[in-house]
């Protein structure tokens, strides 16, 4: 018998087995590798493998919002923290891994908790009362897939991630873009406009042709395109003046400096709340990530662009959780449910088990018959859970990594240099006064 189901025993479901362990409940931990399914990234049966690269990304609590995340999680008593620190390897402010170890590091901790069974089974079917974690990650098996379509009344789930890259505000030049909306329909602040020339406009359409691309897996090539989700270097190879009648259609948008139409626009659409972050609209990519910024900082008005997420295209199965998950990571429509990792729209090893974490403290928080609210926004948790359970536009809802740009803004004016610095200390303060207010273990 046991007190909590978890369903996929990856990087979050790894974590919140030994939150919940931890605090002495009993967890079914089931995973399918290991019962002869596999998933198509997956190499090994261990359980937190780690699919591609071997990086946790900065270790930097100080000025990066993935270090601080770290450090967030070690406060916390993270299991994935701890096996990175035991099975770390040298890779400067980074945080990397020998990856075989720090599998094997994960997994045994798990197997010698007494009060954890380790199945190697698949899940198809969600049980309807025992309380369950979902987290069965970017690939979850189709069976599964089809279930949670059943029980979140969505009609899609498993598909292509079309990822269009996005910029801080504060790095884009307003003095060459603009404000408006085409047509001047909606508040006119709905959009930035970046204008381009012809001769401007053919040397990014070249630069597009002659980038390099990052090669579809072979599992990835056989899934067709979804509408709208077209790579811009495909489109720009159908002709010269594709992008023209597409995304970078300069039709309603008068430029205020010559109140006349632009051969093309590039437009930005805010991405979050508070105005920071804004999506390069309908530029989704297989670019490199190096050729992205090289070529994006070619566009009028971006050429001191800071990126908080570059473009990509990979199969990833997620749900539109600021529609369908509480602030407590529970699915509205049967809260026995819950969702973390990467499946809730984070992106991310570090992300994803950190949504194992607080899925973990937040469901043993409730056997108690109490509740832990998310930490404040001002965290890097808070922050990240912000974006998954409600911030972000639902209805065009993209996975992310934590970013500066999801955290509540600084209430005193800060000078650039020092705005990270201040940002991570008022968190490390806030995050504090949280684990004392509701008694969280470390
Ligand atoms: P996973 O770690 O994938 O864990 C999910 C687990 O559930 C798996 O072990 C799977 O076998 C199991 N499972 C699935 N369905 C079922 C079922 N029905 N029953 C039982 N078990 C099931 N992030 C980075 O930070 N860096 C990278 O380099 C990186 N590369 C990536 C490359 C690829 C190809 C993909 C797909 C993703 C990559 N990611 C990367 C993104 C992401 O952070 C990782 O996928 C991360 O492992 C997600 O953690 P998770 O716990 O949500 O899912």
């Amino acid at each position: 018998k046991h007190d909590v189901h978890i369903i996929g025993g990856g990087l979050a479901g790894s974590e919140a087995a030994w939150q919940l362990a931890r605090r002495g409940y009993r967890v079914r931990l089931s995973e399918m590798r290991g019962s002869g399914e596999m998933t198509p990234a997956h190499q090994t049966d261990g359980l937190a493998e780690l699919v591609c690269s071997n990086s946790f990304r900065s270790d930097d609590a100080q000025s990066n919002a993935v270090g601080l995340l770290h450090q967030e999680m070690r406060e916390l008593g993270s299991l994935i923290m701890s096996a990175a620190e035991v099975a770390k390897v040298p890779a400067g402010s980074a945080l990397a891994v020998d990856r075989d170890l720090f599998s094997e590091i994960v997994t045994n901790k798990l197997k010698n908790i007494s009060n954890i069974e380790i199945v190697r089974e698949r899940i198809d079917e969600i049980s309807s009362d025992v309380p369950t974690i979902i987290a069965t990650g970017p690939l979850t098996a189709t069976n599964l897939a089809h279930n949670i379509m059943a029980k979140t009344g969505e009609d899609r789930l498993a598909f292509f991630d079309a990822i269009a890259p996005i910029v801080y505000h504060d790095s884009i030049d307003m003095d060459v873009a603009w404000y408006a909306s085409r047509w001047d329909k909606g508040e006119g602040k709905d959009y930035i406009n970046c204008p381009m020339d012809e001769a401007q406009y053919r040397a990014f359409h070249q630069g597009l042709m002659d980038s390099e691309k990052t090669e579809f897996k072979e599992w990835e090539a056989n899934t067709p395109y979804f509408e709208g989700c077209m790579p811009i270097e495909v489109m720009a190879s159908r002709g010269l003046d594709t992008l023209r009648f597409g995304p970078m259609k300069p039709v309603g948008l008068d430029n205020p400096k010559t109140g006349r139409w632009m051969h093309a626009v590039v437009q930005l659409r805010q991405d979050n709340k508070l105005g920071s972050l804004w999506n390069m609209v309908g530029f989704q990519t297989k670019m490199k990530h190096a050729a992205q910024v090289e070529l994006f900082r070619t566009i009028p008005g971006l050429e001191r662009a800071e990126f908080a997420r570059l473009g990509g295209l990979h199969r990833n199965t997620f749900i539109r959780s600021p529609i369908l998950l509480d602030r407590q990571l529970r699915l509205k429509t049967a809260p026995h449910i819950r969702f973390a990792g990467q499946i809730t729209g984070c992106e991310g090893y570090v992300e994803s088990s950190a949504i194992g974490l607080m899925a973990g403290i937040m469901l043993a928080a409730e056997f108690t018959g109490s509740e832990v609210p998310q930490p404040p926004a001002t965290t890097a948790l808070g922050a990240l859970l912000g974006h998954i359970t409600g911030d972000a536009h639902a209805d065009d809802y993209q996975p992310m990594n934590v970013n500066f740009g999801l955290f509540a803004p600084l209430e005193e004016n800060c000078h650039k240099k020092q705005r990270k610095a201040a940002i991570t200390a008022r968190a490390r303060t806030d995050l504090a006064q949280w684990i004392k207010a509701h008694k969280i273990a470390a």
